[in-house]
Parts: C-alpha cells; sequence; structure tokens
C-alpha cells in the first residue's frame, strides 16, 4: 500500500494522490484527486509540468470533492492519455462540469488577452497556452461515473471503495479503501463542524491508516454564532454608511452560505432589506446544484426546500447574468449588497466593482474568505493605502471588515474528533502548510497516535514507518525516456 503525493503535500493545492495498491487481481495504481496548483505565478507553474507518471498506466481516478484545488487538472490528464473512468458523488459530478467549464474559459480568455499584450511587446513565446480548453472538458465529464454513494461500497480496480460523508462542500466525501492487506482512509478536505450548511461528518470506523489534510490543523475557528454576530454588526454599520457593500466571495459553498445567511438575516428583521446582487454567474449555477441536491444539507434548509422555500434566495435578490449588466451595476443608485468572484479579487468581476467603489468612504468591503498575503484581497487587508486594479491605482478609502469564522474547512478539534473514532492508525498528513504540520504532529503524539508528513513526490509506504527510496516498481514517468520510447514505440 504505497502513496506518493504531488500536491498538496506540504502545500493547500493541487491535491493530488497515487496509490499503489496490491490486490487479488494484481498491483492498481489508483488517483486520487487531480487538483490544480492556485496561488501565484511560481506555483501556477507546476500546473505546465508532465505528469510524474504515466495517465494511461492509471486503473481509475477518484474524486473527494468538486473544489478547483481538487479537481482542476483532469481535463489535462484525460488530453496526455488517461482513458479510464473518474468516480465521484452525483453532487460532485455536478458541481464538476460548472467548475471545469468556467477553468477552461478563464484560461482561454486570459490566454487571449495575455498574448495579444505580449505581440505587442514582442515576447509572445513567454505566454503559456491554457492547460486545456472546453472540448476537453467534455472529453473528462464523458468519464465521470457519479455513482457513489455515502455508506455503500463499490469496487473499483478491484479495490473496495467506501466514500463517507466528509462535510467539507456539497457532496464532498472522504474516502475507504478496502485491500487484503489493510483499510487506508483518504480524508480529502475535510467540513468544519459548523459550517452553515453542510451536515458533519461521518465518524470513520477504525482503520489502518489515514491520509489528513491539515489546512488548519494548528487552530481553532471562531464559534459559528460569533461569526453570525460579526457579519450581522458589519452588515447594519454597512447599510448605515449608506454605500455599496461589496462581498467577495467563492462561487462554492462560500456563496450559498452567504445568501442564506443574508435571507435569515433580513427574514428575522435583524437587518434591514436592500437589494442583493448575485454577480456571479458561476456561483448562480452552483446554487442551482445546492438546489437540486438540497436533501444533503443541513435539516433547516432541507426542510425548507421540502416545503418549497429557495433557502438562498433573500426576496430582494437579483441575479446579474451578463457582464453588461455587471458594468451596468456601477450606475445603481443607492446602497446594495453585490456579491461576486472571486474570493481572494485576483480576478472576476469583484474588480471592476472595487475599482468603481474601493475609493469611496462610503462603500463598505465585508470579507468572508481566507485572503492568501500575495492577493489583492491579502494587501487590502493589511492596510494597503492604493492597491493596483486593472491597470489603475486605486485608493482604499472604503470600511474593510473581515470576518473569519465562514471557514469550510475542519480545525484541529475538528480532525481531532474525526481521529478519535477511527482506532490506532497512522496518521499521514498532507494539505497543509510545513509550519502547520510541524505543529501538529506534537498534537497526534499526545492524543496517542503515531504521524508523518508525507513528503512531496517521494513514495511512502502506508503501513510501515519507513520511506522506501525511489518510485513503485514499472512507474514509468511520462516525459522520461522510458515512456517516450514506449509512447513512440506505439503501445
Ligand atoms: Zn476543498
Amino acid at each position: 500500500m504505497q502513496l506518493q503525493s504531488f500536491g498538496a503535500a506540504c502545500t493547500v493545492t493541487g491535491s493530488m494522490h497515487l496509490l499503489t495498491l496490491d490486490t487479488p487481481g494484481g498491483q492498481r495504481r489508483v488517483l486520487v484527486d487531480c487538483g490544480m496548483f492556485q496561488g501565484g505565478d511560481e506555483m501556477e507553474a507546476r500546473n505546465h509540468e508532465p505528469f510524474p507518471f504515466d495517465p494511461a498506466e492509471l486503473d481509475a481516478v477518484l474524486l473527494t470533492h468538486a473544489h478547483l484545488d481538487h479537481i482542476g487538472r483532469l481535463p489535462l490528464l484525460v488530453s496526455r492519455g488517461f482513458r479510464g473512468e473518474v468516480h465521484c458523488t452525483a453532487p460532485t459530478a455536478a458541481l464538476a462540469e460548472t467548475v471545469l467549464l468556467d477553468s477552461a474559459r478563464l484560461q482561454t480568455d486570459g490566454y487571449r488577452s495575455d498574448i495579444r499584450r505580449a505581440r505587442r511587446q514582442g515576447h509572445e513565446d513567454q505566454v503559456r497556452p491554457p492547460l486545456y480548453e472546453e472540448a476537453d472538458v467534455h472529453r473528462t465529464l464523458a468519464l465521470l461515473r457519479p455513482h457513489l454513494t455515502f455508506g455503500q461500497t463499490e469496487k473499483i480496480a478491484g479495490v473496495r471503495v467506501t466514500p463517507e460523508r466528509a462535510g467539507h462542500i456539497l457532496g464532498s466525501a472522504y474516502l475507504l479503501l478496502d485491500t487484503p492487506d489493510a483499510r487506508l482512509l483518504m480524508s480529502g478536505d475535510l467540513g468544519n463542524r459548523e459550517s452553515g450548511l453542510q451536515l458533519d461528518f461521518t465518524p470513520p470506523h477504525a482503520v489502518d491508516a489515514v491520509v489528513l489534510e491539515t489546512t488548519y490543523a494548528n487552530r481553532t475557528h471562531r464559534p459559528w454564532a460569533q461569526t453570525l454576530e460579526e457579519f450581522r454588526d458589519a452588515l447594519r454599520d454597512s447599510i448605515r454608511a449608506g454605500g455599496k457593500i461589496l462581498i467577495p466571495s467563492f462561487a462554492i459553498e462560500r456563496a450559498q452560505v452567504i445568501l442564506h445567511t443574508l435571507k435569515e438575516l433580513m427574514d428575522s428583521g435583524e437587518v434591514p432589506r436592500i437589494p442583493v446582487f448575485m454577480d456571479s454567474p458561476m456561483a448562480t449555477r452552483a446554487t442551482n446544484e445546492y438546489f437540486e441536491f438540497g436533501d444533503e444539507l443541513i435539516p433547516r434548509v432541507r426542510d425548507a426546500l421540502q416545503a418549497g422555500e429557495d433557502p438562498f434566495r433573500p426576496s430582494t435578490l437579483h441575479v446579474v447574468p451578463t457582464s453588461a449588466e455587471s458594468q451596468r451595476l456601477n450606475k445603481y443608485d443607492g446602497p446594495a449588497i453585490i456579491m461576486a468572484g472571486n474570493g481572494m479579487m485576483t480576478g472576476g468581476r469583484i474588480q471592476h466593482h472595487l475599482k468603481h467603489h474601493l475609493w469611496k468612504p462610503s462603500t463598505n468591503l465585508i470579507i468572508v474568505s481566507y485572503q492568501s498575503p500575495s492577493s489583492l484581497g491579502g494587501r487590502i487587508v493589511t492596510g494597503a493605502d492604493t492597491v493596483r486594479i486593472m491597470g489603475e491605482e486605486i485608493a482604499v478609502r472604503a470600511q474593510v471588515h473581515t470576518i473569519g469564522g465562514f471557514s469550510a474547512h475542519a480545525d484541529q478539534d475538528d480532525l481531532l474528533a474525526f481521529l478519535s473514532t477511527a482506532g490506532k492508525p497512522h496518521v499521514w498528513l498532507v494539505h497543509g502548510e510545513t509550519a502547520v504540520m510541524d505543529a501538529f504532529l506534537p498534537v497526534l503524539e499526545a492524543n496517542g497516535l503515531k504521524g508523518d508528513i508525507v513528503p512531496d513526490r517521494q513514495t511512502v509506504d502506508l503501513l510501515g514507518p519507513g520511506f522506501p527510496a525511489g518510485r513503485p516498481p514499472g512507474l514509468v514517468v511520462e516525459g522520461s525516456a522510458e515512456h517516450a520510447a514506449r509512447v513512440t514505440g506505439g503501445e
């Protein structure tokens, strides 16, 4: 039972784990997730590197959930030779379509404008082509098998696979993999037990090894009730200021949590009803899937849906479909809440709203997502006087509110609660900054568990303490001379 982690070992994006498993039918190679690296040029350059294995040699791909950092390179895997099946839950498949099509569109649009600019400067050779286009996404979607159901075991590539509820976003699963040797748990991203929409993760039964995400393994989230109060107070202050209220939000989960919270706060009279503009076609499409798979959500939301209500639609909601209408919003007079992506403000429609309103003291910017220090949002949060937006220097005069408690990730208490029912497994840490994982190791030990950090790209034997050198036998690395010989040899 061997694991090689290629992304999300010592970082939080680009999740991709190759498992080499012994089954009664022989050795099988199963890839868990195939995510995109995000967050800055250097990180994103890694998306263009060859896969460290031959995609054609994989027996199957399993997905934990539909976030781009877990599925964003799937179309690339397909264009580079993967022809097997991609197994996931039905909501994950539905969201994956929205996420991957949006990703292809962003890349092709970005490439077109970058190449135009580069041509004028005479260095078009430095512009990286898109990783994939819409046609590649459609080929990928055709391989999706949305048959995984929580608690039901399926035999996939000779391995017994049981998905269980992870409580992170709609459709998110952790995966139990049974071979004759052992039982392995791949956590994917685990949810915050106090999230606004998702049911709690299902406590796991005893396993032999856990590959565990550690995004927030070093911290404790603020209680949910306190987060809601902070959000309500920020909204009240903002509405009094009379200007625009900008809420940058990621399209999946965060946008739906905020819509649902706005509806509840306005319906209960805690916050005055003012117009809410949802200016993100991707968030609107994703919200439709939350509506479709409402049975998966917390009882309050599920019951509202069954009673024919729309828990994601404040009575003053306006959906903004086209970018022309989005731009017309700049001329809209009076107070209004504008929700737009992306969450870190590094692109998307939020940018032109910021350009038009960030310099006005009557504007309020309510931040509900994590901001990486190098992102536009990160610079605003850390108190920059001016920021560059769409080629223009803009003064930051808006009131900035940061609400930190809306996280969809498990914190340290959640992770320990998760492990508390898993027996005495060896815990392999992934999907965290190195300092966070270092800090979590002694916590594991204090809880009677043995842990190790999975080193990027190296093979680890999940059942043994050692790190065997080299890669699993017979693994041919894409791009290597061995692989080239095989490809040109017409195999
Ligand atoms: Zn995630």
